[in-house]
């Protein structure tokens, strides 16, 4: 039997000068109950493997009841907005509960998103509505599964408290999982603010934490930099080789351990267009998706720029040039996984960009395109022709790709079972998750769940799943999604 008092929070982040947060207790809000536990997580932070509207853990996580184990604060933070420096930021709807320590050791943060009201809220109602949870909580454990580094969904409740959007919508809490909700607008608050001292105690705090290895580096700040740059480069790499688009990449939704933090109106691709803006909101297309590298730099500057009282200007250039290049290493290893060629050779430069040029083109979709170029009948022929509508051209493309392929070393089976093992058959894709939240929003949780189960295990063939596979429809393209959430 689970009880409360096997509960073992910390709370390493209220350790902190004041100035870092104001602790605030949570709004609860009318009749919670789950909708979504995420069993694999809860095991891993050696929670229960059930829970139910009886179970004590329900008052406690969704802040209606206080516990001496639980100590909400709300962060302040600051960042760009669009590129316009915001200092009133700061945890507005959402409460660090504490910390929880992993069955592998690792220390975590518990994270209430939708919890009412803190200093920070501004306008703001504190709360979230339930589509964008299950956005939040479908996307992160997708990303999971995908392999991408990301902050973690435990747990979704509904409620029957009204949230005002557009229209009334029903007040939702997610419990978010990260090793750390420190973000770079952290940094930005105590630079643009003149509390240098702070930042320092900041930094500090992160390498401690995080990033101990920078402790015995000659310059231990210069070393912290370096670790975010190439945390930053990886996840970008990621998302590229994803196809998929964040959105909303201000400062202040970029995790210091370049986890892909605060899903908002994120969306993959489906046809391959470089310049896809998921974002309404996004008018000029700053956050394309073809633009998130540069913008991640213009970020990973903002960056450097606050952590200038602590490093020279020499090393966080440095630091800065670092970043294009371990982005495109990591890129270009997973574009070659990605099509099955390990071996470099002397025309592939040329290849890629005419691949690429002709998938724009001819609009294909691109998670589909690489799940059927990893697909070869005995017959040596592949699904992936039957993509195009001009399928004299993409055979004569294919005929190519199998000419560069003669060139590995690798077999035609095995190249293909390795290229199934980081081309996925199942994403998120938009339409789905707006049909999981129409079903939602009428009490029926099934596609929530069966997308969470499916989505687990991108990679994999699961055949009573074969729709939610398939090509969206033409009203489920380029969905744009709006911010207010
Ligand atoms: P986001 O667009 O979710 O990254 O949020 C930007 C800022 O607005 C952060 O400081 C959030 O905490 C705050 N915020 C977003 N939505 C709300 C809300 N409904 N109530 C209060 N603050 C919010
Ligand atoms: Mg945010």
């Amino acid at each position: 039997m689970f009880s409360l008092d096997s509960l073992s929070f910390s709370h390493r982040f209220l350790a902190l000068p004041k100035s870092f947060y104001t602790q605030v207790e949570p709004t609860p809000l009318d009749n919670p109950r789950w909708v979504a536990w995420n069993q694999d997580l809860a095991a891993e932070l050696r929670l229960p493997n059930e829970v139910d509207e009886e179970h004590a853990l329900l008052d406690v996580l969704s802040g209606s009841l206080s516990n001496e184990q639980i100590k909400p604060l709300a962060m302040k933070y600051a960042g760009h907005q669009f590129g316009i420096y915001n200092p009133d930021l700061g945890d507005g709807r959402g409460l660090l509960l504490g910390e929880l320590t992993a069955k592998s050791g690792q220390t975590f943060d518990l994270h209430l998103k939708g919890a009412g009201k803190t200093p920070y809220s501004r306008m703001g109602d504190g709360r979230a509505v339930l589509r964008s949870t299950i956005r939040e909580y479908l996307c992160s454990e997708a990303m999971k599964g995908l392999g991408v580094p990301t902050t973690r969904a435990l747990a979704m409740m509904v409620s029957d408290t009204p949230v005002y959007r557009e229209k009334v919508e029903q007040g939702a809490l997610l419990l978010r999982v990260a090793e750390t909700h420190i973000r770079f607008g952290h940094f930005e608050h105590f630079f643009y603010s003149g509390q240098h001292e702070q930042l320092r105690v900041l930094a500090d705090k992160v390498i401690a934490w995080h990033m101990p290895q920078c402790l015995t580096a000659d310059k231990p700040y210069v070393a912290l930099f370096a670790e975010v740059v190439r945390l930053t480069a990886e996840m970008i790499a990621h998302w590229q080789a994803k196809g998929f688009a964040h959105g909303v990449m201000n400062t202040d939704n970029m995790s210091i351990l370049g986890q892909t933090f605060d899903y908002g109106p994120f969306g993959f691709m489906d046809d391959y267009e470089p310049g896809y803006v998921c974002n309404h909101s996004d008018y000029q297309g700053r956050y394309a998706f073809d633009n998130q590298p540069s913008i991640a730099m213009w970020n990973l500057a903002a960056l450097a720029h606050a952590l200038s009282p602590l490093i020279d200007r020499e090393d966080l250039d440095n630091g800065l040039e670092t970043f294009t290049p371990l982005l495109q290493t990591e890129y270009s290893r997973q574009m070659r996984e990605k099509f099955g060629l390990l071996t470099k050779q002397n025309e592939d430069e040329k290849f890629f960009i005419r691949c690429f040029a002709f998938m724009k083109s001819e609009k294909v979709d691109y998670t589909r395109f690489f799940r059927s170029l990893s697909n070869i009948d005995s017959n040596g022929i592949t699904p992936v022709v039957d993509l195009f509508i001009d399928r004299a051209k993409a055979q004569s493309w294919v005929e190519s790709y199998m000419l560069r392929c003669r060139l590995e070393n690798d077999s035609e089976t095995e190249r293909c079972r390795k290229m199934r093992l980081v081309n996925p058959k199942y994403i998120l894709r938009n339409y789905l998750a707006q049909q999981a939240i129409e079903l939602a929003e009428s009490g029926d949780f099934s596609l929530v769940h069966r997308l969470a189960n499916v989505l687990k295990a991108p990679y994999e063939e699961q055949p009573d799943a074969e729709e939610l596979a398939k090509l969206p429809p033409e009203w489920g393209k380029r969905m744009v999604i709006t911010c207010s959430s």
